[in-house]
């Protein structure tokens, strides 16, 4: 599937791989592309062919359909626990990986981001904040999809409590650009998935079975969201 660039304003570009999502932030020095997909197309050299800019990659976490093109890129930012906890060590092992922590920031020139721990969804996931553009890059963290909890890696506790975390931070963004789903989300969809995620901890919402990727598992639907669970 040819991937498909959506100019959202002069800094940022939206990339659409099928059913995930990537963005390109562009600063004055250089260009950061928040995941690389799922198809496994050159999507470096397509980056390329959107900015005059060196472009570097950083992963909000290390599941497959956000990885799929790193082996395009000879470096790239990820956090220590996806690293290992996801493979991707030995995955990419002419790449060199830069571990990123909570509360860093990487400079693209005239513009920042800052890096989020949250972990949950993965052990290593990271949201990451656009602060002049007041958008949180949420991952699969936070959307109107289901988000996965089941299979390796999954932290249930650890996900609602990066989800207060993230309410901590609301003043901080406007919008919420996910991987999946909706493109474009307003900052109370954080509360909504954290809403939602505690209905299902403390069992107040009812699951129904479901095979997936051929694995038996819990289908939990609320309003504004719903998770796949073991
Ligand atoms: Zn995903």
């Amino acid at each position: 599937m040819a991937l498909e660039a959506i100019q959202i304003n002069e800094k940022t570009i939206r990339i659409e791989d099928g059913f995930v999502r990537m963005f390109l932030l562009i600063g004055e020095k250089k260009a950061l592309l928040i995941d690389s997909g799922v198809s496994g197309t050159d999507v470096k050299k397509f980056c390329e062919t959107l900015t005059d800019l060196p472009v570097e990659l950083l992963n909000t976490h290390g599941d497959k359909d956000h990885v799929g093109s790193n082996q395009f890129f000879s470096s790239f930012y990820l956090h220590e626990k996806d690293a290992i906890g996801c493979g991707l060590l030995n995955q990419f092992p002419k790449s060199h990986i830069f571990f990123v922590n909570d509360g860093q920031r990487i400079d693209l020139g005239g513009k920042s981001v800052e890096i989020i721990e949250i972990p949950g969804h993965t052990r290593g996931s990271v949201a990451v904040l656009d602060i002049d553009q007041r958008v949180l890059y949420s991952g699969d963290s936070v959307q109107d999809g289901h988000i996965y909890m089941f299979g390796q890696h999954r932290e249930p506790e650890l996900f609602a409590a990066s989800l207060k975390k993230l309410q901590a931070r609301i003043s901080d963004f406007d919008a919420i650009y996910p991987s999946h789903g909706t493109a474009v989300l307003s900052n109370d969809y954080v509360q909504k998935v954290y809403d939602a995620w505690h209905k299902v901890l403390s069992k107040e919402l009812v699951s129904k079975k479901l095979e997936i990727h051929g694995s038996m598992i819990r289908s939990y639907d609320d309003e504004d969201c719903g998770f796949y669970c073991e």
